[in-house]
């Protein structure tokens, strides 16, 4: 049988650090990463066999856990049509249908291939519109490898300390403004001074990619009150949230509305989809309809759109969301009784679907200098620990943790009885 740790050494011959994304290569936690044979509902199998309770969920497209057979189903029915005709079909009007019934305040749509192609195509589209260069984000954030969105990033950025990366002109970094997640003063300060040169702000509605850390009250309205009040776009990037926190997304669940949404993760069913929407004055803009280009030989393409049509479909069965929220809040409450009565430093936080958990002796993380004041040590012996104990947590303390409506009652129960196992190490 060839290990995990033999198929890494082999990978690394001829992949940059043996993977095709970063946090996928456990850096920093002092073990090879394990390599994937296969998955099914809420668990994963690794090569050698060793089945995993996931809470990764392939970084969130799985909602309703792996190999769903109604997606699979509606991937095969596909299959033998052909993999891509590069021309318009009508599937695709049905993905666009779908989109603008689930999340009103996307009137079009447009189609691309992930979700760093969606949030680079709404921040061009925002500049376009607008006539403006400068757009805010906020530390901590992740909205993909883009260069004007890779500046004091989240996600793999940060686990891998390169929140702003080498190879980013620094003429167009100038133009990306950062602020504190969740510091509304901050936001009103920076539009007072600058407010008519600001193309757009982009945010994470729940910020997943430095843990998992809701927007606290006031700071979404506040986004949306200054963009009103100096004609700038609101971009939500609801990769991680849409359908997550929601059924209509972050933005449904917090009532605040955004100008733009982008998608990505569950729009695709599990395959490399991503989508950018939203008013329709806005959406004119793109070519072939305005003078914003924007393009992709496989975007929408006919089999992701099947296995992204399926999914949605399925999410829409009434109180999917609550069951999911209700799991969520079991495994957070069970995590800390354990912890607290281990007399382990850690708080959890969760928004629907999604969860973190952050050791620390805060009451509370509402951004990314509290996030990265919470201690890496522990949480990299915890992980380890729980992986020993067949439960797959994100690798990263930065990452937000995923549950599926596959996630029954005792894969929870076995997860909490791992956790009082790892609690018991760490104390
Ligand atoms: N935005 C957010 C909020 C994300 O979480 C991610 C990826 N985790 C992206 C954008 C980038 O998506 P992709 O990896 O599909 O390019």
């Amino acid at each position: 049988m060839t290990t995990s740790a033999q198929l890494f050494e082999q990978a690394c011959r001829h992949i940059p650090g043996g993977v095709n994304s970063p946090v996928r290569a456990f850096k920093g936690l002092h073990r090879p990463p394990l390599f994937m044979e296969r998955a099914q509902g809420a668990y994963l199998y690794d090569v050698e066999g060793k089945r995993y309770v996931d809470y990764v969920g392939s970084w969130g497209p799985m909602i309703t856990g792996h190999a769903d057979p109604d997606v699979l189903g509606a991937v095969r029915e596909r299959l033998d049509n052909g993999l891509s005709f590069g021309t318009p079909t009508a599937i695709e009007t049905r993905m666009a249908d779908l989109i603008c019934e689930m999340i009103p305040t996307i009137e079009m749509v447009r189609m691309v291939n992930s979700g760093t192609e969606a949030t680079m195509s709404a921040i061009r589209l925002a500049r376009g519109y607008t006539g403006r260069d400068k757009i805010v984000k906020f530390e901590g954030n992740y909205h993909g490898h883009t260069d004007s969105l890779l500046v004091k990033a989240g996600s793999g950025a940060l686990t891998h300390g390169e929140p702003s990366s080498p190879g980013i002109p620094a003429s167009l970094a100038e133009h990306t403004i950062t602020l504190s997640y969740n510091d509304a003063d901050a936001v009103e300060a920076c539009f007072e001074e600058i407010g008519s040169e600001i193309a757009c702000i982009i945010v994470e509605p729940v910020a997943g990619n430095m843990n998992c850390i809701p927007p606290v009250p006031g700071f979404l309205e506040t986004l949306r009150r200054v963009c009103n009040e100096h004609g700038s776009v609101l971009i939500f990037d609801e990769v991680m949230t849409g359908f997550r926190v929601a059924l209509g997304g972050a933005q449904a669940h917090y009532g605040v509305l955004p100008d733009l949404t982008c998608l990505g993760k569950i729009v695709g069913g599990g395959m490399p989809v991503g989508a950018f929407g939203g008013r329709r004055e806005i959406m004119e803009y793109i070519s072939p309809l305005g003078p914003v280009y924007q393009a992709g030989t496989l975007s929408g393409n006919p089999l992701a759109m099947a296995a992204g049509i399926a999914l949605l479909t399925k999410l829409r069965e009434p109180g999917f969301h609550d069951a999911l929220a209700q799991r969520v809040e079991t495994l957070c409450q069970g995590l800390q009784e354990r912890a607290d009565a281990a007399g382990v430093a850690m708080i959890t936080q969760r928004a629907g679907g999604m969860f973190g958990l952050f050791f620390t002796g805060q009451s509370r993380v509402d951004n990314f200098a509290q996030a990265t004041a919470c201690d890496a040590d522990v949480f990299r012996r915890f992980f380890s620990a729980m992986l020993d104990e067949g439960v797959y947590l994100a690798p990263s303390a930065f990452e937000a943790g995923f549950m599926s409506s596959a996630h029954m009652p005792e894969d929870i129960q076995k997860t909490l009885d791992a956790s009082e196992k790892a609690f018991a190490v760490l104390a």
